[in-house]
């Protein structure tokens, strides 16, 4: 449920340009909600991101659990009648979260983020199990999914060695222009 609280009349303008999602267009048909793979694990569905977001309700929304918790499957957006690209608007959401410097409400999964994005800068793709090592020795636990890494493995779910992409200039030069 939505509080109703004062809100920053140019929120909703911020996150526009940010994400470049018109959000405005939503006709609240909770298609997006009712098809996404991990609301029973967001604080808000995403139609409730998008309300909270025209509310100007910049705290809540940025706070919340949801815009980490999506994984930009497009499970969402591929269903919505008016084309909404939710992930991107999840996005510019993160963005502006780090940005303001609000406090995170998924701090692990900020980590997870930033240890794939590491293994993307450094071979052009991720590397799953340097991902998951990473984000273990960074968590100091590293037990407690032993099992089901081992499991992977033997399916061969998991490279030992990461693949590297032949045009690694390309991504170089992505993340410079960040
Ligand atoms: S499916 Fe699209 S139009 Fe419907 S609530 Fe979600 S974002 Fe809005
Ligand atoms: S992109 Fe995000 S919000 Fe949309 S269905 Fe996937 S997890 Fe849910």
């Amino acid at each position: 449920m939505i509080i109703l609280q004062e809100g920053h009349p140019d929120f909703a303008g911020e996150i526009q340009e940010t994400s470049g999602v018109d959000f405005n267009l939503c006709l609240h048909c909770k298609t997006c909600a009712n098809g996404c793979p991990f609301v029973e694990a967001m604080d808000y569905a995403p139609n409730k991101i998008i309300r909270l977001i025209q509310l100007g309700m910049a705290d809540e929304a940025l706070k919340s659990s949801t815009i980490w918790v999506c994984v930009g499957c497009n499970t969402c957006s591929s269903g919505c009648p008016m084309a909404i690209d939710i992930p991107m608007l999840m996005d510019g959401l993160r963005h502006k979260a780090l940005e303001t410097g609000v406090e995170i409400a998924e701090p692990d999964i900020l980590n997870f983020h930033q240890e794939v994005l590491n293994t993307v800068r450094k071979y052009g793709r991720t590397h799953k199990l340097e991902i998951m090592m990473r984000y273990k020795f960074k968590k100091m636990d590293l037990l407690s999914d032993m099992g089901v890494g081992l499991k992977m493995l033997k399916k061969r779910k998991l490279d030992l060695i990461a693949s590297r992409i032949q045009d690694k200039k390309a991504i170089d030069k992505i993340f410079k222009n960040k």
